[in-house]
């Protein structure tokens, strides 16, 4: 099938001419993959070079992504060093130069370490017609193409209150046989709104509403640790691919869990 590319100068004019037929082309990382196996399921792809898509903006507490800013630009600046960690582990440098923030939002099971991430501190979309959509909202329905994400915001984390933890077959830059975010605000004494994400353990990444609350309003000690882990795959049917099966993942997501929970605040 012949699949057309257009270029849309700002996002106002991408967003209009979005359709059934038509998909959003970003880094490319997988969408050009998609078509080269005539898998593009679109007549047309559609980007934009709006300088808007790239921007990084610190405001009053929070840190706004442009959707596309690239996992290198990530890693590259001081003020997202919380998130470096996370962008360092998706593929190798050249996919890290292409691949973007919007794009890992959208990006299938096992991909998506990054929207993980994002939906353990709370990330909000900023959609190309102004609305504000919480992440677990927008990845929830994200296969019916819910429109065009402008930006990403989220709470700038106190330090020591994030960590992100991948596991994977191949190290350096293999895919997630899973990927665990959790935010623990006020993990030096009782916790207070405890964020826990898994990448890879569903599609699309969810939140782990019984991990968050058996650490909610606890110390993070060896109690807390031990109920957290009990319930580490309570309402989860992890998938099984040619990573891991359903059942690895559902045995080994406690471990993973625990030593999340136990590693050092980064
Ligand atoms: C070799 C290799 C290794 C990889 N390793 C990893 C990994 O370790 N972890 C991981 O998470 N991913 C990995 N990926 C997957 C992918 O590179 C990333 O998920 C990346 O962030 C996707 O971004 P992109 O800009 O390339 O998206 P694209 O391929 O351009 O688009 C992906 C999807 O998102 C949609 N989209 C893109 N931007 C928007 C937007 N702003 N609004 C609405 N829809 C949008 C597209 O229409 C498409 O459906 C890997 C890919 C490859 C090829």
């Amino acid at each position: 099938m012949t699949v057309s590319v257009d270029h849309f100068a700002t996002v106002a004019e991408l967003a209009r001419a979005l359709g059934p037929d038509t998909r959003v082309l970003a880094g490319g990382t997988l969408v050009m993959r998609d078509v080269n196996y005539g898998q593009a399921g679109a007549a047309r792809l559609a980007y934009t070079t709006d300088p808007a898509l790239t921007e990084i903006r610190a405001e009053a507490g929070r840190i706004v992504l442009g959707a596309g800013v690239t996992m290198a630009a990530v890693s590259a600046r001081p003020e997202l060093s919380f998130l470096a960690p996370v962008a360092r582990q998706i593929g190798g440098p050249a996919v890290r130069s292409m691949a973007t923030v919007g794009g890992n939002l959208f990006a299938p099971h096992p991909y998506g370490d990054f929207a993980t991430a994002l939906l353990a501190r709370d990330g909000v979309a900023e959609m190309a017609d102004g609305a504000a959509r919480p992440l677990a909202d927008l990845l929830a329905r994200r296969a019916a193409r819910p429109g065009f994400v402008r930006a990403v915001s989220l709470a700038r984390p106190q330090t020591g209150e994030f960590r992100f933890r991948k596991v994977s077959r191949v190290k350096p830059k293999g895919v997630s046989v899973m990927s665990m975010a959790a935010w623990l605000p006020g993990a030096a004494g009782r916790i207070t709104g405890a964020r826990v994400a898994y990448g890879a353990m569903a599609e699309p990444p969810v939140r782990v509403a019984p991990v968050e609350r058996a650490l909610e309003g606890a110390a993070l000690a060896a109690a807390a640790i031990a109920r957290a882990t009990a319930a580490a795959t309570e309402g989860l049917n992890p998938p099984d691919d040619a990573l891991a099966s359903g059942w690895y993942r559902r045995e080994t997501a406690p471990v993973h869990l625990r030593r999340l929970l136990e590693e050092r605040a980064g």
